[in-house]
């Protein structure tokens, strides 16, 4: 039986709890109802960062509390998914002074290319984005750098909503600012599903 989002509280990682825990409750970011997510998994609360990254301060309030993090990682650029996190990777590649790179990505937002096909031979790739729940899409990232001649140095995110260890799973050092363990299940054991409720697919424009 799937929790309740009212049992599981936001952690913040980095930044002032009580900021982060104002950030999270900005209106729009938390969305309720019947979602499927990236990796395929349905949940009935949706994160949508976008509710966030339309404020520019906010970015910049966030990068803020990541920077030393970032720098330690000496990234010669950073690769952001189309889809999530563009205004984020924006701020953070003009903080790190590198380019920023684009991951353009297919129907169910998986990354599955790089725009404009740039030479990463070499290159020490940071990735950036939104909200990450299983790694799924960073895996993709890490392997899009790898085809590329380059190497993915670091990852960067602002919410974890799943309780996995994406450190030890992407094998590499990341940088989340906060922990919201909202609760997701297989479509299979989906009530929400079994009622009848049409799906959303929570796809995130930001
Ligand atoms: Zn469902």
């Amino acid at each position: 039986v799937p929790e309740t989002r009212a049992q599981n509280r936001p952690v913040a990682l980095r930044g002032e709890s009580q900021r982060v825990a104002e950030l999270l409750a900005i209106p729009g970011a938390v969305n309720q109802g019947h979602f499927e997510l990236l990796a395929g998994a349905h949940t009935d609360t949706f994160f949508r960062f976008s509710a966030l990254a339309r404020n520019p301060a906010v970015i910049d309030e966030i990068v803020g509390w990541l920077e030393e993090d970032l720098r330690s990682t000496e990234a010669d650029c950073v690769l952001a998914p189309t889809t999530a996190g563009v205004g984020l990777g924006w701020t953070m590649a003009t903080l790190l002074g590198v380019p920023l790179h684009l991951a353009t990505v297919d129907e169910r937002s998986r990354p599955v290319g790089v725009l404009g096909e740039p030479d990463l031979d070499g290159r020490r790739a940071l990735l950036v984005n939104d909200v990450v729940t299983t790694g799924f899409g960073l895996q993709s990232m890490i392997d899009l750098a790898r085809e590329r001649g380059g190497e993915a140095v670091g990852a960067t995110w602002f919410l974890t909503r799943s309780e996995r260890d994406l450190t030890d799973a992407l094998d590499l050092p990341a940088f989340a600012v906060a922990e919201w363990h909202l609760p997701a299940w297989s479509a299979e054991e989906c009530e929400l599903c079994r009622r009848g409720d049409e799906v959303a697919f929570a796809l995130d424009l930001n």
